[in-house]
């Protein structure tokens, strides 16, 4: 299947970085894990494949096992989505019909100061975490006998993980642009595993979240760069549940998050999160609510580069 009109192009980070000044993080710990991922994990994405086919009962079935196993290696939330065009960057293939969504939640205890290097390097941790349980349900799938392809958190994706999440029913689109799930909140973060294997998909969820951001602003009031809107636009398109979306202004977000380590300020502000921070003690001390280091925003840019455009969800 091919990248529809309205598929959005592949986003360019570095493309990004350089045309608002570069990025100024400098976090020995954030360099060594994305050498880690270069180094250790693209190489593992490929793997043989069993000729001998796993049949199951029913797709419903096929779908457990394969959920079980994604729980079982350490994911906190895994949903199945159907692949449309305009779930894949534009000038990309996929041949695949399905995404195995998989979502591992982000430590509270390293997001009480924002921005900081804790939360970024907590960022990182994830993604490679994310990695090793793609990584690793891809060889499951190539096992039973089905072929896929591993979706990585970070790097070059065919897909969005966001809009195949929220079809998956992990949650519904906050004020700050992230998905919101129920009960863990915005912090968290997703990768994908792509299959022809028959399977049940899931469906989106509404929880009332989206209409709950509407009254709240906390992550408008604490975002250092003024990013975050006031009002929905008609330009974002719907959501799966037909409201308009917010529309962060990634020309004041980006230039900010470049230089102040990734920034992550309206993740854990985001009332939804506390749901779940208590799960979080395990022992460490940690605050009802984060400290946000707001410093004076960078002029905003606008780079005439390709930007996330979500789609409209035809559902
Ligand atoms: S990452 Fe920071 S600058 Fe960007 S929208 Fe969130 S709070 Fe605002
Ligand atoms: S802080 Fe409030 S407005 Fe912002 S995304 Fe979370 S719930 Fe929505």
């Amino acid at each position: 299947m091919q990248a529809s009109s309205t598929s959005p192009p592949a986003f360019s980070w570095d493309d990004w970085y350089s045309s608002v000044g570069g990025r100024t993080i400098k976090i020995v710990e954030v360099d060594e894990i994305l050498y880690q991922i270069r180094e250790y994990q693209y190489p593992k994405f490929k793997g043989a494949l069993n000729q001998q086919q796993t049949v199951f009962e029913n797709i419903a079935k096929a779908s457990e096992a394969v959920k079980q196993k994604a729980f079982a290696l350490g994911a906190d939330e895994v949903g199945i989505a159907e692949i449309e065009a305009t779930d894949i960057y534009k000038g990309r293939e996929v041949n695949e019909k399905y995404a195995i969504v998989v979502g591992q939640r982000m430590l509270w205890r390293s997001f009480q100061e924002v921005p900081s290097q804790e939360s970024a390097i907590e960022c990182l941790r994830i993604y490679f975490s994310l990695g090793e349980i793609v990584i690793a349900l891809a060889a499951y799938i190539r096992s039973l006998g089905y072929a896929c392809t591993v979706e990585h958190p970070i790097g070059d994706s065919d897909v969005l993980h966001i809009p195949l999440a929220l079809k998956a029913g992990f949650g519904e689109l906050g004020r700050h642009g992230s998905i919101i799930h129920p009960k863990m909140g915005p912090l968290f973060r997703l990768g994908s595993v792509i299959t022809d294997m028959p399977l049940a998909i899931d469906h989106p969820i509404d929880a009332g979240i989206a209409a709950f951001c509407d009254n709240c602003k906390a992550c408008r009031i604490y975002c250092p760069a003024k990013a975050i809107p006031d009002e929905r636009s008609v330009e974002a398109g719907k959501d799966h549940l037909g409201n308009y979306r917010y529309k962060v202004d990634t020309g004041k977000c980006f230039p900010y998050f470049a230089k102040h380590n990734y920034c992550s300020a309206c993740l854990p502000v985001c009332v939804y999160h506390h749901k779940e921070w208590a799960k979080d003690f395990e022992g460490f001390k940690t605050k009802l609510f984060p400290a946000v280091d707001m410093q004076e925003p960078p002029t905003p840019v606008d780079p005439d580069i390709h930007k996330h455009k979500y789609p409209k969800l035809n559902r």
